[in-house]
Order: structure tokens, then C-alpha cells, then sequence
């Protein structure tokens, strides 16, 4: 579904160049459920801002469907993403003065191929799924971590994406939310063949992954 070949991407770090990843290639597929581990600095976010297409390769091409991704167009990039790919994060991000149902309906706002009928069913399958329909109407404050993070994943699949992409999901998670909402996500993985992308630290996360790969100084050390 997206390949990334021979990606590097350098910053100017004062008059040096410092490679965040140098020649990656990487495939991910339907249905994919892989975790990316590595030490601070190793490259992860960068790995997943290329899966993510929200960064440019400094070298090396990305291809999504078939397709070679460009980046000069940056609105035509913008709604290929939001067609496609949806984010998780670790500090949420939920929007504190909109409802429960409000933050789950966000990525459907600028939908124009999808009804009003259409998005509404959608956040209430998704609110339903995650578990959430008591809390409907209650803004993010008035919830738990493991809630919260239920509302970004809620969020994340109301578009019905083909790649989910989550950067230490579980990072303010206790280890017993972790497995639930890690559970939750290997059933949609399951039940649509979304693919998730995962970045971390955190040793839960492998019980649950297909697929994990170690990066060292942007590159991958190994495959298990
Ligand atoms: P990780 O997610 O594994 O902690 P990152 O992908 O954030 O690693 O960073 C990889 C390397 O690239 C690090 O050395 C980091 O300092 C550097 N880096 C990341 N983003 C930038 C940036 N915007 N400008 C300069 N250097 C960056």
C-alpha cells in the first residue's frame, strides 16, 4: 500500500549534515500491524513522518498505491492524506471544548464525498465500537487516559483509512489500558485490514505486533 525506497532524509545541523535515516526501504501492506522500535534519536518519527507523508525525503521516493508521491502540491497532498492515512499521537490531541461525538466527527468536516446521513452513522459505529456511547456527550477533561485515547482512535478510523499511524500510543497508558486499547486496534486491524504503523518504546506493544523492526541510527538493525 505505501513503499518507501531508498529514503534518507538530513537535517543542517550548523554547517554538518545529520542523516535521521539513511536509505530506508520499507513496505507496508493491508493489513500490516508493525512496530518500529529504537533507541531516543534513532529515527522513528521521522520514519513515520515519510509513512505519514508529512515530510519530504532528502533523497529516495515514496509510493502510495501504485502511485509516486510528490510534494510540491501541497493541498492535493493534504486531501491524500486525509483519504488514506490517520494519525494517533500520545498526547491525544483531542480538541478541549468540543464533545466526545464533536472530536470523533473532526477529520469528516472537510469530507465532501461523504453525507451528513453517512458521517453521522459513522461516529456513532465508532463511538459504539470504542466502547464510548455513555460518554457521548462529555468533553475530553471529563475523561480518562484510556478513554481519551479510545476518542483518538475513534477519530482515527471514522474516515475509514487504509494506514494508521501512532506515535507512542501507549505512553500515558498503564499497562492494563495499553492491552485494552492495543486489543481494540488488532480487531480493526483484524475485522477492515487497516494497517497500523507503531512507534515505541513500550515491550506491550510486541505481544501485539506481526511484525517489528529495530532502527539504529536510521537505519534497521534487524528484522524479528
Ligand atoms: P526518534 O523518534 O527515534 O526519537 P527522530 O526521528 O525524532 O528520532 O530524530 C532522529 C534524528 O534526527 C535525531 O538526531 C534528531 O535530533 C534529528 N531531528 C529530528 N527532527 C529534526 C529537525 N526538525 N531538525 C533537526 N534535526 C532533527
Amino acid at each position: 500500500m505505501i513503499r518507501l525506497s531508498q529514503v534518507s532524509k538530513t537535517y543542517l545541523s550548523g554547517k554538518n549534515s545529520l542523516w535521521a535515516l539513511r536509505a530506508i526501504d520499507l513496505e507496508v501492506k493491508s493489513g500490516d500491524f508493525l512496530v518500529i522500535r529504537g533507541p531516543s534519536g534513532s529515527g522513528k518519527s521521522t520514519l513515520l513522518n515519510m509513512l505519514g507523508l508529512l515530510d519530504e525525503p532528502s533523497s529516495g521516493t515514496v509510493t502510495l498505491k501504485g502511485t509516486r508521491v510528490t510534494y510540491e502540491d501541497f493541498d492535493r497532498l493534504a486531501e491524500l492524506r486525509s483519504r488514506c492515512i490517520s494519525f494517533i499521537f500520545q498526547a491525544f490531541h483531542l480538541n478541549p471544548v468540543l464533545s466526545l461525538e464533536e472530536n470523533v466527527m473532526v477529520p469528516l468536516m472537510i469530507r465532501r464525498d461523504i453525507s451528513s446521513n453517512e458521517k453521522q452513522r459513522r461516529v456513532e459505529e465508532w463511538i459504539e465500537k470504542t466502547g464510548l456511547t455513555s460518554h457521548r456527550h462529555h468533553r475530553p477533561d471529563e475523561l480518562s487516559g484510556g478513554q481519551r485515547q479510545r476518542v483518538a482512535i475513534a477519530r482515527a478510523m471514522v474516515g475509514e483509512p487504509q494506514l494508521i499511524i501512532a506515535d507512542e500510543p501507549t505512553a500515558n497508558l498503564d499497562s492494563h489500558t495499553s492491552r485494552t486499547i492495543l486489543a481494540l486496534m488488532q480487531e480493526l486491524n483484524r475485522e477492515k485490514q487497516t494497517a497500523f504503523a507503531f512507534a515505541t518504546h513500550d515491550p506491550v506493544l510486541d505481544e501485539f505486533a506481526k511484525r517489528s523492526l529495530l532502527i539504529q541510527d536510521g537505519a534497521f538493525k534487524q528484522g524479528l
